[in-house]
């Protein structure tokens, strides 16, 4: 038996392709000359105002070696959908001879588009949890083979932690995780729990909803465990009723009897709006699986734009190489020709392009930024584009 996942070796070698870019690469390769080209990665559109870049590490290991030049926004980028005036926006550039690169077309985008879909839900759900811990748990809903860029992603889109050994390491952190249901039901409460907080370093949190009630196993486990931090509520969705209501209720007996200090943790299919409707009713800690893990895909296309120096596009599509500006002051973001020499925006702000070059001749113009740090760009953006998230989620996405 083997598994049914590429190797990196096959995504490199192109075997991941679709067929029709060997096919076409095949009939260029009988007798017509290799052209240089510009070509443009856009979306159309996205589940949300913006998306959150991420993905480009991978797409970058992917072609690094084929004499490419790349231009791109880097990763942790809040991008709105179109520009101010309604113009798609490239998020990346490639430059060099189409048969170099075109039949890497498909695993690029993919990388590009899964990685952003889920650091784009990771974002709403940050912006949901607001300051309070929320930890990427949903790796289990997915193909294992991929596990280490769901955690990445999620990461980048502003989780606090990630419960995959393999995605923690990627990301230079700790796995974070509880304990299981199981532990419960092979020890005991009592002995599971007493276990748990012994074997614990960090924050001690117990899952109390194996065996009874959410607020009588809440105060049990608050009695047990002393410095007890979070009590877990994972309650299964054919006992939950109203989760919201559920909360509020252990909440006040667990304040009633003076275990303030024990805060709440849920978990167990949340999403950006019942984050925000938990940390209403008292919710402290988040733990997210399915809806990050599984979060739509950005639509990204990858198309050629200019071919030999000049502008040439397919219908549906803008033509010509092309700068994205934004404002540092009010954040505008416009689309122009590259050739545009724009430094000032309307309000007086400075304008920055956005795409930066990343690739020369197939190697990296700087040293690749850690997770952290693109984590950091991301809670910087979010912070500056605070607007377009609010309207994201009291549209209830
Ligand atoms: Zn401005």
């Amino acid at each position: 038996m083997r598994i049914s996942s590429a190797t990196e070796d096959d995504i490199k070698s192109g075997k991941t392709a679709d067929v029709y870019f060997t096919k076409t690469v095949g009939i260029l390769s009988s007798g017509f000359p290799d052209k240089k080209v510009v070509m443009d990665v856009t979306f159309s559109g996205s589940e949300f105002p913006f998306i959150l870049l991420s993905g480009l590490n991978d797409l970058l290991s992917i072609i690094e070696g084929r004499r490419v030049d790349i231009e791109a926004i880097p990763e942790g980028t809040l991008i709105p959908n179109r520009d101010a005036k309604g113009i798609p926006l490239p998020v990346l550039t490639i430059s060099g001879n189409y048969k170099e690169f075109s039949v890497m077309e498909t695993a690029l985008l993919g990388c590009l588009s899964q990685a952003s879909g889920i650091s784009t839900k990771s974002c709403m759900i940050r912006a949901a949890a607001g300051d309070l811990p929320y930890i990427s748990f949903g790796i289990r809903r997915m193909h294992p083979a991929i596990s280490p860029m769901i955690d990445r992603s999620a990461y980048i889109g502003g989780a606090d932690g990630v419960s995959g050994l393999m995605g923690a390491e990627l990301i230079e952190q700790e796995a974070v995780g509880t304990m299981p249901h199981a532990l419960s039901l092979l020890l005991g409460d009592k002995e599971a729990w007493k276990m748990c907080a012994q074997t614990t370093g960090g924050k001690k949190t117990l899952l109390i909803d194996t065996f009874d009630d959410e607020k009588f196993a809440a105060l049990k486990a608050a009695e047990e465990i002393k410095d007890l931090d979070y009590v877990r509520l994972d309650t299964p969705s054919s006992r939950r009723g109203n989760f919201g209501n559920l909360v509020r209720e252990v909440r006040w007996e667990l304040d009633l009897r003076g275990y303030r200090n024990v805060k709440i943790m849920v978990s167990g299919g949340l999403d950006a709006k019942s984050v925000l409707d938990l940390r209403k009713a008292g919710a402290e800690a988040f733990g997210v699986g399915t809806s990050v893990a599984s979060a739509k895909p950005v639509d990204f296309a990858l198309d050629i734009v200019e071919i030999e120096g000049k502008p040439l596009a397919k219908r549906g599509k803008f033509s010509g190489r092309k700068k994205v500006l934004r404002c540092h002051d009010c954040r505008r973001v416009t689309v122009v020709p590259f050739g545009s020499t724009e430094k000032k925006c309307g309000c007086g702000g400075d304008l920055e392009n956005l795409l930066k070059p990343v690739m020369k001749a197939g190697k990296l113009t700087d040293p690749y930024p850690s997770p952290s740090k693109i984590r950091d760009r991301t809670l910087g953006e979010m912070k500056l584009g605070s607007a377009l998230i609010s309207q994201a989620l009291e549209n209830g996405d």
